[in-house]
């Protein structure tokens, strides 16, 4: 076979530990032999962060600005163990963040289906698609413990001087305050994301907040998302016969669990935190959660959820067998692909990379699958296989694909 020519590199983001180890066996098994691949390449290594001062994460952020397509393998984000195991110049900050912040994007995570890992909300037969704010409220809030009897005030001091000043509470004894914040501009920039995206994947897109209570800070996120859309969406929407659906956050929840999935559930950034590990958990497996930043401007950054899986790597490391699962890390190469494909009409890359994923969802649904997995299958007899194995049989059933 021929291998399928690409026009644009992609921008791939090298990582850490046993991700990395697990990227190269991709490429060089499932990849290299089927597509003329061309990246652009960056090491976000923390080595090599180390090394350049952080600079390399910034140029790739740059270079997804320029290309419109990144994928990225999972990197540590330093702690101060880190800082002694790397022998740090600095506590670099987390690359996700730096690029999010460049990108100005909103993170979508959706998990992967296959049979014989059953959901635990048994009528969830289709994903659910987790868009999380990713700016302010409590994440970016000042707080204050409160000593004892006292009047507590917000107060907004303008440019000109001119005040804005509401009483919260008058205390009679101890207690506690918190200031949060969110800004139009990045409300605006998420719910474009969140509409370009349900766009994108043809898919209903769904959001709440509590504006009932909230009349003025929840109230402007719906109030925002519905200029946007009656704006700019509500046309591009009824073509592709997909909706806008607006609710109350606690309505949402019970809906959620009701539904049968299929859908993208656009959070606030607190209801994203803990909504996402919610729904994560009841799909099965962090191994099976796909991640893609979602630029405003239609930029796209793939990778997978999960970490730099540590603990596997450093018995890699002592020379043991790990069983780590690559399929989420493949599938920020096939959304990567596709997107690519899609992009610069190429329709073999984007088929490859349908096939890619068919392939590892055939291969775990024929009972070969790694440790975690078969932990949870409901398949008789599953074969446990080690990391590279696992990417084997993957690559025997792509070949019976193709
Ligand atoms: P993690 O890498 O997600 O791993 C946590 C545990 O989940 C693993 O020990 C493993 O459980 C299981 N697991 C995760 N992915 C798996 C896979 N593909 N196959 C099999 N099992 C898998 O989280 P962490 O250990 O808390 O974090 C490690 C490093 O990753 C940290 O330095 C953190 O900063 C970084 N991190 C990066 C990103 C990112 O780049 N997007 C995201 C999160 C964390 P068992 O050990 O029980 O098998
Ligand atoms: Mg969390």
């Amino acid at each position: 076979m021929e291998k399928i020519r690409m026009t644009t590199p992609l921008v791939e983001m090298d990582g850490d530990e046993m991700t990395r180890i697990l990227w190269q066996m991709i490429k060089d098994e499932l990849l290299l032999p089927y597509v003329d691949l061309k990246t652009e390449y960056y090491d976000l290594g923390l080595e090599h962060r180390n090394e350049t001062d952080d600079q390399v994460t910034v140029d790739s952020a740059n270079a997804t600005l320029k290309y419109g397509v990144a994928v990225k393998c999972a990197t540590i984000t330093p702690n101060a163990a880190r800082m002694t195991e790397y022998n740090l110049k600095e506590m670099w900050k987390s690359p996700n963040g730096t690029i999010r912040a460049i990108l100005d994007g909103t993170v979508f995570r959706a998990p992967i289906l296959i049979k014989g890992i059953v959901p635990y909300v048994s009528k969830w037969s289709k994903p659910i698609t987790i868009a999380r704010h990713a700016y302010g409220d409590v994440y970016k809030n000042t707080e204050i413990r409160v000593p004892g009897p006292g009047k507590a005030e917000l107060v907004f001091t303008g440019e000109d001087g001119t005040q804005i000043r509401e009483t919260i509470h008058n205390f009679t004894g101890a207690g506690i305050l918190q200031g949060i914040h969110n800004t139009e501009k990045s409300i605006s920039s998420f719910a474009r994301s969140c509409f370009n995206y349900a766009l994108d994947t043809r898919q209903d897109l769904w959001f709440a907040t509590k504006d009932t209570i909230s009349k003025k800070y929840d109230h402007t996120f719906k109030d925002i998302f519905q200029e946007i859309y009656d704006r700019e969406y509500v046309e591009k929407f009824k073509e592709l016969g997909i909706d806008y659906f607006y609710t109350l956050i606690d309505d949402a929840v019970a809906r959620v669990i009701r539904s049968e999935g299929g859908f993208i559930w656009a959070c606030k950034n607190y209801d994203g935190d803990v909504m996402s590990d919610m729904v994560a958990t009841a799909y099965g497996d962090l191994s099976m959660m796909t991640s893609v930043l979602v630029s405003p401007d239609g930029v796209y950054e793939y990778e997978a959820a999960h970490g730099t899986v540590q603990r596997h790597y450093y018995k890699h490391l002592k020379g043991e067998e790990t069983s780590t699962n690559g399929i989420a890390t493949i599938f920020a190469w096939t959304g990567a692909l596709k997107k690519r494909g899609e992009l610069d009409n190429i329709p073999e890359l984007t088929a490859f990379g349908e096939k890619l994923e068919q392939a590892c969802v055939k291969t775990v649904e024929s009972g070969r699958m790694t440790r975690s997995l078969a932990s949870i299958s409901t398949c008789e007899n599953p074969v446990v296989l080690n990391s590279l194995d696992f990417i084997k049989a993957i690559r025997e059933t792509l070949d019976g694909l193709l």
